[in-house]
Protein backbone atom coordinates (compact mmCIF):
# COMPACT_ATOMS: atom_id res chain seq x y z
CA UNK A 1 0.00 0.00 0.00
CA UNK A 2 1.51 3.46 -1.12
CA UNK A 3 0.23 6.68 0.71
CA UNK A 4 0.39 9.83 -1.52
CA UNK A 5 -0.32 13.57 -0.32
CA UNK A 6 -1.76 16.30 -2.77
CA UNK A 7 -2.88 19.66 -2.46
CA UNK A 8 -6.35 18.26 -3.79
CA UNK A 9 -7.44 15.28 -4.77
CA UNK A 10 -10.72 15.13 -7.28
CA UNK A 11 -12.89 11.80 -7.68
CA UNK A 12 -14.48 11.20 -10.90
CA UNK A 13 -13.01 12.23 -14.63
CA UNK A 14 -15.88 13.34 -16.33
CA UNK A 15 -16.16 16.54 -17.58
CA UNK A 16 -16.65 18.42 -13.96
CA UNK A 17 -13.81 16.61 -12.65
CA UNK A 18 -11.63 17.55 -15.86
CA UNK A 19 -12.58 20.82 -16.05
CA UNK A 20 -11.83 21.22 -12.17
CA UNK A 21 -8.57 19.75 -12.09
CA UNK A 22 -7.74 21.54 -15.28
CA UNK A 23 -7.86 24.87 -13.52
CA UNK A 24 -6.48 24.06 -10.12
CA UNK A 25 -3.12 22.88 -11.25
CA UNK A 26 -3.51 25.78 -13.52
CA UNK A 27 -3.38 28.14 -10.82
CA UNK A 28 -0.64 25.67 -8.95
CA UNK A 29 -2.23 23.39 -6.80
CA UNK A 30 -0.68 19.85 -7.25
CA UNK A 31 -3.66 17.86 -8.26
CA UNK A 32 -4.37 13.74 -8.31
CA UNK A 33 -7.62 12.97 -10.21
CA UNK A 34 -8.95 9.47 -9.65
CA UNK A 35 -11.35 7.69 -11.94
CA UNK A 36 -13.10 4.68 -12.12
CA UNK A 37 -13.08 4.11 -15.72
CA UNK A 38 -11.88 5.69 -18.55
CA UNK A 39 -11.86 9.56 -18.89
CA UNK A 40 -14.68 11.65 -20.27
CA UNK A 41 -17.49 9.69 -17.95
CA UNK A 42 -20.52 10.39 -19.80
CA UNK A 43 -18.90 12.69 -22.31
CA UNK A 44 -17.88 9.94 -24.49
CA UNK A 45 -16.57 9.65 -28.32
CA UNK A 46 -16.45 6.08 -29.83
CA UNK A 47 -14.84 5.28 -33.54
CA UNK A 48 -16.44 3.09 -35.14
CA UNK A 49 -15.69 2.17 -38.81
CA UNK A 50 -14.45 5.97 -39.58
CA UNK A 51 -17.44 7.68 -37.68
CA UNK A 52 -16.94 9.01 -34.37
CA UNK A 53 -20.04 8.62 -32.43
CA UNK A 54 -20.46 11.42 -29.38
CA UNK A 55 -22.78 10.38 -26.80
CA UNK A 56 -25.34 13.21 -27.23
CA UNK A 57 -24.81 16.55 -29.83
CA UNK A 58 -22.31 17.52 -27.38
CA UNK A 59 -24.22 21.01 -28.05
CA UNK A 60 -23.49 24.02 -25.72
CA UNK A 61 -26.37 26.55 -25.21
CA UNK A 62 -24.94 30.27 -24.72
CA UNK A 63 -21.70 29.42 -25.33
CA UNK A 64 -21.22 33.75 -25.06
CA UNK A 65 -22.22 33.65 -21.47
CA UNK A 66 -21.53 29.41 -20.57
CA UNK A 67 -19.01 28.71 -17.52
CA UNK A 68 -16.97 26.55 -20.55
CA UNK A 69 -16.51 29.56 -22.76
CA UNK A 70 -14.57 31.13 -19.01
CA UNK A 71 -12.96 28.10 -18.50
CA UNK A 72 -11.60 28.08 -22.38
CA UNK A 73 -10.44 31.98 -21.35
CA UNK A 74 -8.77 31.30 -18.42
CA UNK A 75 -6.95 27.94 -19.41
CA UNK A 76 -6.11 28.88 -22.98
CA UNK A 77 -8.52 25.74 -24.76
CA UNK A 78 -8.74 25.45 -28.36
CA UNK A 79 -12.21 24.86 -29.05
CA UNK A 80 -13.49 24.05 -32.16
CA UNK A 81 -17.11 26.23 -32.46
CA UNK A 82 -19.13 25.43 -34.90
CA UNK A 83 -22.03 27.62 -33.99
CA UNK A 84 -25.74 25.84 -35.21
CA UNK A 85 -27.44 27.16 -38.10
CA UNK A 86 -30.76 28.47 -36.60
CA UNK A 87 -32.07 29.25 -39.97
CA UNK A 88 -32.13 24.98 -40.27
CA UNK A 89 -33.47 24.04 -36.89
CA UNK A 90 -37.13 23.27 -37.55
CA UNK A 91 -39.76 22.11 -35.37
CA UNK A 92 -42.18 19.12 -37.27
CA UNK A 93 -45.77 19.98 -36.66
CA UNK A 94 -47.48 17.13 -38.21
CA UNK A 95 -47.60 17.98 -41.89
CA UNK A 96 -45.72 21.20 -41.76
CA UNK A 97 -41.98 22.27 -40.75
CA UNK A 98 -41.35 25.42 -38.91
CA UNK A 99 -39.14 27.51 -37.34
CA UNK A 100 -37.89 26.82 -33.77
CA UNK A 101 -37.80 30.07 -31.46
CA UNK A 102 -34.39 29.13 -30.05
CA UNK A 103 -33.94 33.29 -29.74
CA UNK A 104 -35.91 36.53 -30.49
CA UNK A 105 -35.53 35.71 -35.03
CA UNK A 106 -37.02 32.04 -34.41
CA UNK A 107 -40.13 33.26 -32.25
CA UNK A 108 -40.93 35.96 -35.07
CA UNK A 109 -40.52 33.26 -37.96
CA UNK A 110 -42.83 30.23 -36.12
CA UNK A 111 -45.85 28.88 -36.92
CA UNK A 112 -46.36 27.81 -33.30
CA UNK A 113 -47.46 31.15 -32.35
CA UNK A 114 -49.65 33.90 -34.09
CA UNK A 115 -49.61 37.88 -33.85
CA UNK A 116 -50.21 39.12 -30.78
CA UNK A 117 -49.27 36.25 -29.08
CA UNK A 118 -45.78 35.87 -30.27
CA UNK A 119 -45.94 39.92 -28.36
CA UNK A 120 -47.20 38.72 -25.65
CA UNK A 121 -45.03 35.80 -25.05
CA UNK A 122 -41.89 38.12 -25.84
CA UNK A 123 -43.49 40.56 -23.09
CA UNK A 124 -44.02 37.85 -20.38
CA UNK A 125 -40.37 36.68 -21.15
CA UNK A 126 -38.57 40.10 -20.66
CA UNK A 127 -40.52 40.53 -17.78
CA UNK A 128 -39.90 37.51 -16.28
CA UNK A 129 -36.36 37.84 -16.73
CA UNK A 130 -36.34 41.21 -14.69
CA UNK A 131 -38.27 39.14 -11.81
CA UNK A 132 -35.88 35.99 -12.29
CA UNK A 133 -33.65 38.39 -10.69
CA UNK A 134 -34.98 39.58 -8.00
CA UNK A 135 -36.65 36.09 -7.23
CA UNK A 136 -39.29 34.28 -9.51
CA UNK A 137 -42.01 32.79 -7.59
CA UNK A 138 -41.43 28.86 -7.46
CA UNK A 139 -44.11 27.21 -9.03
CA UNK A 140 -44.65 24.15 -11.84
CA UNK A 141 -44.94 25.79 -15.23
CA UNK A 142 -48.41 23.91 -15.28
CA UNK A 143 -49.17 26.00 -12.58
CA UNK A 144 -47.48 29.25 -13.34
CA UNK A 145 -49.70 28.95 -16.77
CA UNK A 146 -53.00 28.49 -15.09
CA UNK A 147 -52.24 31.41 -13.15
CA UNK A 148 -51.30 33.79 -15.91
CA UNK A 149 -54.18 32.40 -18.12
CA UNK A 150 -51.82 32.38 -20.85
CA UNK A 151 -53.51 31.19 -24.66
CA UNK A 152 -53.58 27.72 -25.44
CA UNK A 153 -51.01 28.64 -28.28
CA UNK A 154 -48.73 29.68 -25.79
CA UNK A 155 -49.04 27.43 -23.50
CA UNK A 156 -47.96 24.56 -26.54
CA UNK A 157 -45.25 26.50 -26.97
CA UNK A 158 -44.21 26.69 -23.88
CA UNK A 159 -44.50 22.86 -23.04
CA UNK A 160 -42.86 22.39 -26.71
CA UNK A 161 -39.94 24.80 -25.48
CA UNK A 162 -39.51 23.17 -22.70
CA UNK A 163 -39.69 19.45 -23.60
CA UNK A 164 -37.05 20.42 -26.23
CA UNK A 165 -34.47 22.20 -24.07
CA UNK A 166 -35.13 19.58 -20.85
CA UNK A 167 -35.03 16.78 -22.64
CA UNK A 168 -38.47 15.60 -21.49
CA UNK A 169 -42.24 14.19 -21.66
CA UNK A 170 -43.33 16.37 -19.00
CA UNK A 171 -42.48 19.53 -19.48
CA UNK A 172 -45.31 20.66 -16.95
CA UNK A 173 -43.42 20.21 -14.37
CA UNK A 174 -40.15 21.85 -15.11
CA UNK A 175 -40.26 24.77 -12.10
CA UNK A 176 -40.95 27.81 -14.33
CA UNK A 177 -37.92 29.78 -12.53
CA UNK A 178 -35.91 27.65 -13.54
CA UNK A 179 -37.14 27.72 -17.49
CA UNK A 180 -37.15 31.68 -17.92
CA UNK A 181 -33.94 31.49 -16.29
CA UNK A 182 -32.57 29.09 -19.12
CA UNK A 183 -34.47 31.01 -21.68
CA UNK A 184 -33.81 34.36 -20.62
CA UNK A 185 -29.98 33.45 -21.31
CA UNK A 186 -31.07 31.71 -24.52
CA UNK A 187 -33.20 35.05 -25.58
CA UNK A 188 -30.00 37.63 -24.99
CA UNK A 189 -27.33 35.47 -26.67
CA UNK A 190 -26.37 35.68 -30.34
CA UNK A 191 -25.51 31.88 -29.92
CA UNK A 192 -27.91 29.79 -28.91
CA UNK A 193 -26.20 26.76 -29.54
CA UNK A 194 -23.04 25.45 -31.06
CA UNK A 195 -20.85 21.95 -31.36
CA UNK A 196 -17.37 21.17 -30.07
CA UNK A 197 -15.47 19.99 -33.56
CA UNK A 198 -14.04 17.19 -32.87
CA UNK A 199 -16.77 16.13 -30.20
CA UNK A 200 -16.47 15.50 -26.78
CA UNK A 201 -13.01 14.12 -26.89
CA UNK A 202 -11.72 17.15 -28.57
CA UNK A 203 -12.50 19.08 -25.37
CA UNK A 204 -11.27 15.87 -22.48
CA UNK A 205 -8.10 15.99 -24.79
CA UNK A 206 -7.53 19.79 -23.68
CA UNK A 207 -8.24 19.70 -20.18
CA UNK A 208 -6.28 16.72 -20.15
CA UNK A 209 -3.32 19.03 -22.09
CA UNK A 210 -3.97 21.26 -19.75
CA UNK A 211 -3.50 19.21 -16.14
CA UNK A 212 -0.49 17.32 -17.99
CA UNK A 213 1.27 20.38 -18.61
CA UNK A 214 0.93 21.88 -15.02
CA UNK A 215 2.46 18.52 -13.51
CA UNK A 216 -1.34 17.14 -12.45
CA UNK A 217 -1.52 13.29 -12.27
CA UNK A 218 -4.40 11.01 -13.64
CA UNK A 219 -5.03 7.54 -12.32
CA UNK A 220 -7.90 6.21 -14.60
CA UNK A 221 -9.26 2.23 -13.83
CA UNK A 222 -8.62 3.94 -10.24
CA UNK A 223 -11.76 3.19 -8.57
CA UNK A 224 -12.87 5.41 -5.00
CA UNK A 225 -13.86 2.45 -2.59
CA UNK A 226 -14.25 4.47 0.40
CA UNK A 227 -13.61 7.95 2.20
CA UNK A 228 -11.65 8.42 5.20
CA UNK A 229 -13.43 10.61 7.55
CA UNK A 230 -12.23 12.43 10.67
CA UNK A 231 -14.25 14.90 13.13
CA UNK A 232 -15.44 17.68 10.38
CA UNK A 233 -12.60 16.85 7.73
CA UNK A 234 -12.20 14.19 5.04
CA UNK A 235 -8.56 12.98 5.26
CA UNK A 236 -7.87 10.41 2.81
CA UNK A 237 -9.54 8.26 0.26
CA UNK A 238 -8.87 4.31 -0.17
CA UNK A 239 -8.44 3.03 -3.71
CA UNK A 240 -7.01 -0.63 -4.75
CA UNK A 241 -4.04 0.89 -5.94
CA UNK A 242 -3.37 2.56 -2.12
CA UNK A 243 -4.50 5.22 0.10
CA UNK A 244 -4.26 9.06 -0.86
CA UNK A 245 -4.83 12.14 1.13
CA UNK A 246 -5.19 15.75 0.42
CA UNK A 247 -5.87 19.15 2.07
CA UNK A 248 -9.47 19.13 -0.33
CA UNK A 249 -11.38 16.77 -1.99
CA UNK A 250 -13.38 17.09 -4.79
CA UNK A 251 -16.02 14.52 -5.76
CA UNK A 252 -17.22 14.49 -9.16
CA UNK A 253 -19.37 11.16 -9.18
CA UNK A 254 -23.30 10.76 -9.02
CA UNK A 255 -25.14 11.33 -5.20
CA UNK A 256 -25.74 7.21 -5.88
CA UNK A 257 -21.90 6.56 -5.82
CA UNK A 258 -21.35 8.51 -3.04
CA UNK A 259 -23.28 6.92 -1.20
CA UNK A 260 -20.93 3.93 -1.01
CA UNK A 261 -18.37 5.93 -0.35
CA UNK A 262 -19.32 7.66 2.60
CA UNK A 263 -20.97 4.75 3.58
CA UNK A 264 -20.38 3.99 7.66
CA UNK A 265 -18.86 7.24 7.65
CA UNK A 266 -20.17 10.66 9.91
CA UNK A 267 -21.09 11.80 6.42
CA UNK A 268 -23.44 8.44 5.73
CA UNK A 269 -27.01 10.43 5.68
CA UNK A 270 -25.63 13.89 4.93
CA UNK A 271 -25.10 12.21 0.80
CA UNK A 272 -27.98 9.75 1.16
CA UNK A 273 -30.20 12.22 1.48
CA UNK A 274 -29.44 13.27 -2.12
CA UNK A 275 -29.38 10.02 -3.89
CA UNK A 276 -33.09 9.62 -3.58
CA UNK A 277 -34.13 10.85 -7.40
CA UNK A 278 -35.07 10.29 -10.96
CA UNK A 279 -32.28 10.85 -14.07
CA UNK A 280 -33.39 12.12 -17.31
CA UNK A 281 -33.08 9.24 -19.32
CA UNK A 282 -33.11 9.29 -23.35
CA UNK A 283 -33.11 6.60 -25.98
CA UNK A 284 -30.32 7.67 -28.82
CA UNK A 285 -30.10 6.21 -32.13
CA UNK A 286 -27.12 7.43 -34.29
CA UNK A 287 -26.15 5.86 -38.01
CA UNK A 288 -23.36 6.62 -40.06
CA UNK A 289 -24.58 6.59 -43.63
CA UNK A 290 -21.85 6.35 -46.72
CA UNK A 291 -23.48 8.94 -48.51
CA UNK A 292 -24.98 12.29 -47.60
CA UNK A 293 -28.60 13.18 -47.98
CA UNK A 294 -29.15 16.95 -48.61
CA UNK A 295 -32.25 18.47 -46.97
CA UNK A 296 -32.72 21.97 -45.96
CA UNK A 297 -32.53 21.30 -41.97
CA UNK A 298 -29.93 20.09 -40.06
CA UNK A 299 -31.90 19.89 -37.05
CA UNK A 300 -35.25 18.37 -36.57
CA UNK A 301 -37.52 18.21 -33.82
CA UNK A 302 -40.56 15.87 -34.06
CA UNK A 303 -43.35 18.00 -32.11
CA UNK A 304 -45.86 14.93 -31.05
CA UNK A 305 -43.05 12.21 -30.44
CA UNK A 306 -40.64 14.46 -28.64
CA UNK A 307 -38.07 12.77 -30.65
CA UNK A 308 -35.32 14.99 -32.37
CA UNK A 309 -32.45 14.37 -34.76
CA UNK A 310 -29.32 16.13 -35.72
CA UNK A 311 -26.95 16.29 -38.51
CA UNK A 312 -23.78 16.23 -36.47
CA UNK A 313 -22.10 15.88 -40.09
CA UNK A 314 -23.25 19.22 -41.18
CA UNK A 315 -21.58 21.01 -38.23
CA UNK A 316 -18.80 18.55 -37.68
CA UNK A 317 -16.91 16.93 -40.79
CA UNK A 318 -14.23 15.17 -38.92
CA UNK A 319 -16.71 12.73 -37.32
CA UNK A 320 -17.05 11.10 -40.53
CA UNK A 321 -15.57 9.20 -43.29
CA UNK A 322 -15.12 11.65 -47.05
CA UNK A 323 -18.75 12.18 -48.16
CA UNK A 324 -20.14 10.36 -45.42
CA UNK A 325 -23.25 11.78 -42.91
CA UNK A 326 -23.58 11.51 -39.29
CA UNK A 327 -27.33 11.58 -38.19
CA UNK A 328 -28.15 11.25 -34.78
CA UNK A 329 -31.89 11.23 -33.08
CA UNK A 330 -32.89 11.33 -29.51
CA UNK A 331 -36.02 10.06 -27.97
CA UNK A 332 -37.10 11.49 -24.44
CA UNK A 333 -38.51 8.34 -22.47
CA UNK A 334 -41.17 8.48 -19.88
CA UNK A 335 -39.93 7.19 -15.93
CA UNK A 336 -42.35 4.51 -16.26
CA UNK A 337 -40.89 3.43 -19.81
CA UNK A 338 -36.88 3.22 -18.80
CA UNK A 339 -35.88 -0.26 -18.65
CA UNK A 340 -38.96 -1.60 -20.03
CA UNK A 341 -38.17 -3.79 -23.47
CA UNK A 342 -41.48 -3.22 -25.57
CA UNK A 343 -41.62 0.86 -24.76
CA UNK A 344 -38.25 0.72 -25.97
CA UNK A 345 -38.57 -1.32 -29.22
CA UNK A 346 -41.78 1.13 -29.63
CA UNK A 347 -39.37 4.13 -29.42
CA UNK A 348 -37.17 2.49 -31.68
CA UNK A 349 -39.27 2.21 -34.52
CA UNK A 350 -40.85 5.90 -33.88
CA UNK A 351 -37.24 6.63 -34.35
CA UNK A 352 -37.03 4.78 -37.63
CA UNK A 353 -39.73 6.19 -39.03
CA UNK A 354 -39.05 9.91 -38.43
CA UNK A 355 -35.81 8.73 -40.41
CA UNK A 356 -37.65 7.42 -43.15
CA UNK A 357 -40.05 10.55 -43.13
CA UNK A 358 -37.11 13.61 -43.12
CA UNK A 359 -34.21 11.05 -44.69
CA UNK A 360 -35.62 9.17 -47.25
CA UNK A 361 -32.99 6.25 -48.57
CA UNK A 362 -31.09 6.29 -45.64
CA UNK A 363 -31.73 2.66 -44.87
CA UNK A 364 -29.65 1.53 -48.24
CA UNK A 365 -26.97 4.47 -47.76
CA UNK A 366 -26.45 2.90 -43.77
CA UNK A 367 -22.69 1.59 -42.95
CA UNK A 368 -23.29 1.30 -39.43
CA UNK A 369 -26.27 1.95 -36.79
CA UNK A 370 -25.11 2.82 -32.74
CA UNK A 371 -28.28 2.22 -30.52
CA UNK A 372 -28.92 3.10 -26.36
CA UNK A 373 -31.90 2.31 -24.99
CA UNK A 374 -30.99 4.17 -21.43
CA UNK A 375 -28.71 7.35 -21.84
CA UNK A 376 -28.63 9.20 -18.63
CA UNK A 377 -28.29 12.78 -20.13
CA UNK A 378 -28.74 14.85 -17.06
CA UNK A 379 -28.24 12.72 -13.68
CA UNK A 380 -31.16 14.79 -12.03
CA UNK A 381 -34.46 15.47 -13.70
CA UNK A 382 -35.61 19.11 -12.61
CA UNK A 383 -39.02 18.77 -11.58
CA UNK A 384 -40.75 20.82 -8.75
CA UNK A 385 -39.59 17.62 -5.76
CA UNK A 386 -36.54 17.47 -7.25
CA UNK A 387 -33.57 19.17 -6.00
CA UNK A 388 -29.80 19.59 -7.41
CA UNK A 389 -27.42 18.50 -4.67
CA UNK A 390 -25.38 21.38 -2.93
CA UNK A 391 -21.69 21.83 -4.08
CA UNK A 392 -20.27 21.55 -0.33
CA UNK A 393 -22.11 20.57 2.94
CA UNK A 394 -21.23 23.79 5.51
CA UNK A 395 -20.22 21.57 8.08
CA UNK A 396 -17.28 19.83 6.13
CA UNK A 397 -15.03 22.58 4.91
CA UNK A 398 -12.69 20.81 2.81
CA UNK A 399 -15.44 18.43 0.40
CA UNK A 400 -17.01 19.90 -2.15
CA UNK A 401 -19.71 18.40 -5.05
CA UNK A 402 -19.52 19.13 -8.93
CA UNK A 403 -21.38 17.31 -11.79
CA UNK A 404 -24.84 17.77 -13.29
CA UNK A 405 -26.49 16.47 -10.52
CA UNK A 406 -25.12 20.05 -8.40
CA UNK A 407 -26.98 22.91 -8.41
CA UNK A 408 -25.27 25.44 -10.80
CA UNK A 409 -25.86 26.97 -13.72
CA UNK A 410 -28.05 26.10 -17.26
CA UNK A 411 -28.49 22.50 -18.12
CA UNK A 412 -26.58 19.06 -18.93
CA UNK A 413 -22.93 20.18 -19.00
CA UNK A 414 -22.97 23.47 -18.11
CA UNK A 415 -24.25 22.20 -14.74
CA UNK A 416 -21.12 20.29 -14.97
CA UNK A 417 -18.67 22.98 -15.38
CA UNK A 418 -20.85 25.77 -13.51
CA UNK A 419 -20.46 23.90 -10.28
CA UNK A 420 -16.48 22.85 -11.04
CA UNK A 421 -16.07 26.32 -11.08
CA UNK A 422 -17.52 27.20 -8.30
CA UNK A 423 -15.76 24.76 -6.17
CA UNK A 424 -12.66 25.18 -7.53
CA UNK A 425 -12.66 28.85 -6.55
CA UNK A 426 -14.18 28.04 -3.63
CA UNK A 427 -10.57 25.89 -2.75
CA UNK A 428 -8.84 28.85 -4.19
CA UNK A 429 -10.18 31.62 -2.39
CA UNK A 430 -8.91 29.41 0.60
CA UNK A 431 -5.56 30.92 -0.01
CA UNK A 432 -6.16 34.91 0.24
C1 LIG B 1 -27.07 10.87 -24.83
C2 LIG B 1 -26.52 12.09 -24.17
C3 LIG B 1 -26.59 13.31 -24.80
C4 LIG B 1 -26.06 14.45 -24.21
N1 LIG B 1 -26.05 15.61 -24.92
C5 LIG B 1 -25.51 16.70 -24.36
C6 LIG B 1 -25.42 17.91 -25.10
O1 LIG B 1 -25.77 17.98 -26.26
N2 LIG B 1 -24.92 19.00 -24.46
C7 LIG B 1 -24.48 18.97 -23.18
O2 LIG B 1 -24.04 20.00 -22.65
N3 LIG B 1 -24.53 17.84 -22.46
C8 LIG B 1 -25.03 16.72 -23.02
N4 LIG B 1 -25.08 15.55 -22.32
C9 LIG B 1 -24.77 15.59 -20.89
C10 LIG B 1 -23.29 15.53 -20.58
O3 LIG B 1 -22.74 14.42 -21.24
C11 LIG B 1 -23.18 15.38 -19.06
O4 LIG B 1 -23.86 16.45 -18.44
C12 LIG B 1 -21.74 15.43 -18.59
O5 LIG B 1 -20.94 14.59 -19.39
C13 LIG B 1 -21.71 15.01 -17.13
O6 LIG B 1 -20.37 15.11 -16.66
P1 LIG B 1 -20.07 14.93 -15.13
O7 LIG B 1 -18.60 15.07 -14.93
O8 LIG B 1 -20.94 15.83 -14.35
O9 LIG B 1 -20.55 13.43 -14.77
P2 LIG B 1 -20.08 12.01 -15.35
O10 LIG B 1 -19.77 12.10 -16.79
O11 LIG B 1 -21.12 11.03 -14.92
O12 LIG B 1 -18.73 11.71 -14.57
C14 LIG B 1 -18.64 10.98 -13.37
C15 LIG B 1 -17.36 10.17 -13.41
O13 LIG B 1 -17.13 9.60 -12.13
C16 LIG B 1 -16.61 8.29 -12.31
N5 LIG B 1 -16.83 7.56 -11.04
C17 LIG B 1 -18.03 7.17 -10.51
N6 LIG B 1 -17.83 6.55 -9.34
C18 LIG B 1 -16.49 6.55 -9.12
C19 LIG B 1 -15.67 6.06 -8.05
N7 LIG B 1 -16.18 5.44 -6.99
N8 LIG B 1 -14.33 6.23 -8.16
C20 LIG B 1 -13.77 6.87 -9.24
N9 LIG B 1 -14.51 7.33 -10.26
C21 LIG B 1 -15.86 7.19 -10.20
C22 LIG B 1 -17.40 7.77 -13.50
O14 LIG B 1 -16.76 6.66 -14.10
C23 LIG B 1 -17.41 9.01 -14.40
O15 LIG B 1 -16.30 9.06 -15.26
C24 LIG B 1 -25.53 14.37 -22.91
C25 LIG B 1 -25.47 13.15 -22.25
C26 LIG B 1 -25.95 12.00 -22.87
C27 LIG B 1 -25.84 10.70 -22.16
Amino acid sequence: MTTNHYDVVIVGAGLAGLSSAAYLSSKGKKVLVLERGQLGGRAVTLKIKGFNFNFGAHAIYARDSSVLRTFEKELGLNIDWQDFNPTKAKYDIGDDLTAVPSNVQGLFQTKLLKGIDKVLFTFEILKTMLKVEKGHPHMSIQKWMEKKQVSEDVQDMMLTLASSNFFTREPEKIPSDVFFTYYSRLFTTNKPVSYIGGGWQALINEFVRVIEANQGTIMLKTKVEKALVENDRVVGVVTPEGEFTADEFVCCIPPKELVKVFAETRLEHAVAQHAEYEPTVVMVYDIGLKERIDVPFSYIYDKQNNIFITDISYYDRTCVPEGGQLLQATAYMRQADVGNKEAAEIRKQEIENLYDKHFPGWREKLVVPRVSARAVVQEIKWTMNQKPMPTFFPDYRNLFFAGDWCEGQGQLSELSFSSAWQVSNLILEKDK
